[in-house]
Formats: C-alpha cells, structure tokens, sequence
C-alpha cells in the first residue's frame, strides 16, 4: 500500500471498532466491515439511518428497540440524535453485546459514528446507567408527539447561539408555529382528534428537516424549529412549504374532509441576541400572521428584507 491515505482506509476497513458515515440527511455513505456486521448490512449500500433501524427491527437484528411503539421510537430518537457537536452513550445489540458509542456532527450536518465494544467492560451499574439515559430521553421528549420538548428545543436554542455569537455573520432563524383555531378542531374531533393534527404535523416537519435543525412541541399547539446557518429569505421559502403541506393533508383517515391550516412567524438571530429575544419576536411575527388572516408566515422586522423594513 503506498499511501498514508489507502493505510488508513485499510485499518478503518479493518477495525473491529465499529465506524460509519452519515451524511446530513442521515443516509449512511460509509461504514466499515465490523459496522456493516452488527447491523447487518451489505458493502455496497447506502440506507437511511431510519431504513437501517426498521429493517434490522423486523428481523430481531441490531439495536434492541424496547419501546412498544416503533414510530414514536423513531421519532424521539431522530428529534435528539445528531444535534449536538458531540455525544457518547453506551449501547446494546440484539445479540448482547454492548458498545461504547459516540456521534461526532460537523456543523454541515455529517456525522462520524464510532463505537467500540464494552461488553466485559464497567458491567456493573450497567442497568442503572441505562436507566439513566432513558430518564434522560424522557426528560427531552414530549410524550404526545414524540418529538423534543420545550426544555430539549430552548437548551439547544441557548447552545446554537452561543455558536452563533462566536461568527461574525453567522444565520440562525427561530420558527413558532401555532395551529389554526385549534379549539374548534377539538370541539368538532374530539380531543383525541386534535391529538391526532399535533402528532400529524409534528411528523410532517421532523420528516423534512435538516440534521442541524431542532424542531419540538414547545406547549399546546405550539411548536418550535430553529434552523442554524438559514437565513431569513431561505427559512421563509421552507416555512411556507410546511404551511402548504399541513393545509392539503388529511390528517384524521376516518374524516377525509377534514383538513387543517397552521400560521408561524419567524425572527433571526441578531448579535447579543438571548432565546427569550428571538423567541419574543418570533412570536409577534406568529401574532401578525394570525391577525393578517392566518394559514401564513410572516417574518419578524429585522429578518424583513431592508426595502420592506418598517
Ligand atoms: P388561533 O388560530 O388563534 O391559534 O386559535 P386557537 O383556537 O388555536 O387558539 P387557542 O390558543 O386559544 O387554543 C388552543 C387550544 O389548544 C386550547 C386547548 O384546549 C388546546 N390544547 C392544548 N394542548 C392540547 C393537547 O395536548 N391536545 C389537544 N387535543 N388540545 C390541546
Ligand atoms: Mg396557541
Ligand atoms: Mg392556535
């Protein structure tokens, strides 16, 4: 082998150290022979991180998923995994062995996944250690929709401006959203029809946004995305295709007339800015898009434009 490069393709190959690839859309783009292994995958093929977990879930292989309900599983998962720089957890297999996993994400949203095997290792308090990443999970996770809760979402906020504050000119947009005359969907559907809108719309979203992003239930019918490295104009063009595609979708299958609308605003970070002022203007910006009408989004004054400044 002559050089540095193709030695360091060989080893990695060649680990037993499990490692992989994901790219910022979750698709796995490499993984080595001892990953491909654990989950039961073939050399050549890049699937999505959640196509990994449902087929080796079918087939009892991979990652033991202990949860009745598959897609909340996925949902909760997906809302926590890769949104911070860095993260280490242990984990089992299916087959019993346990790893020490760590996810590294570059802020473009790629994610190196290495873990190595702890089985004999650290067994004892090994349950309560599980148990602890468990409470962890349930303390980040709103158990209506599965998705990241107020506490995850507005930690993450904190964090991203931290980030944000460090680059000069560094973009960070904050969407609310607020369903549409959410009262009377619960009057007409019961509240078990309303459940089922804010579990509808909550998978609309986690199922089209970036890695980077962080999207939760903040209250009620309330929901949160924050965007790092979107601008204004671009977080507007992707806010009104969720709008659009909440308003054409028929989220209760027993009344496939019923339909439903969402209104949102959106505010940028500006230097100095804490989560209380982005959130704050967010807010007036959702308030002007409920009187102007509802069902759109409107944008709070600093992320207008500056022709369409106030
Ligand atoms: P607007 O378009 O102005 O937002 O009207 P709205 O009816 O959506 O506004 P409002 O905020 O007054 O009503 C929100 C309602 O959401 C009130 C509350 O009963 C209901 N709600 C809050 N949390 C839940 C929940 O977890 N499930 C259900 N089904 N309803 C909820
Ligand atoms: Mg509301
Ligand atoms: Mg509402």
């Amino acid at each position: 082998m002559d050089s540095i490069h193709d030695n360091f393709v060989d080893l990695v190959e060649h680990s037993n150290v499990l490692i992989a690839v994901y790219d910022e859309t979750d698709r796995l783009r490499l993984a080595n022979e001892a990953f491909r292994r654990a989950f039961h995958l073939s050399p050549d093929e890049t699937p999505s991180w959640v196509e990994i977990m449902r087929r080796n879930h079918a087939a009892f292989k991979g990652t033991p998923i202990r949860s009745a309900d598959l897609e909340a599983w996925l949902t909760s998962t997906q809302s926590r995994r890769g949104k911070m720089p860095f993260r280490a957890y242990e984990t089992d297999l299916v087959d019993g062995r346990w790893l020490w996993m760590t996810e590294t994400v570059r802020p473009n949203g790629w994610m190196l996944c290495v873990a190595s095997e702890i089985t004999d290792l650290r067994r004892d308090e090994r349950l309560l250690r599980q148990d602890l990443d468990l409470a962890m999970r349930a303390a980040q996770t709103d158990d209506l929709t599965s998705t990241a809760n107020r506490r995850f979402i507005f930690g993450r906020l904190d964090a991203l401006i931290h980030s944000a504050a460090l680059v000069p000119d560094s973009a960070l947009s904050v969407c609310l959203f607020d369903i549409d005359l959410f009262k009377s969907i619960n009057d007409r559907f019961g509240h078990q029809g309303g459940d089922m809108v804010l579990r509808h719309f909550a998978n609309l979203v986690q199922a089209v946004i970036r890695r980077t992003d962080c999207f939760g239930r903040i209250g009620g019918e309330e929901f949160m995305l924050v965007m790092p490295g979107s601008p204004a104009e671009s977080s507007l063009v992707f806010v009104e295709h969720l709008l659009a595609e909440a308003r054409t979708a028929r989220p209760l299958p027993d009344r496939p007339a019923m339909t439903y609308t969402c209104s949102a605003g959106i505010a940028t970070y500006q230097p100095g800015d804490i989560a209380a002022d982005l959130y704050s203007r967010a807010d007036h910006a959702l308030y002007r898009a409920k009187v102007e009408g509802r069902d759109r989004v409107r944008l709070s004054a600093e992320a207008l434009p500056l022709t369409e400044q106030p």
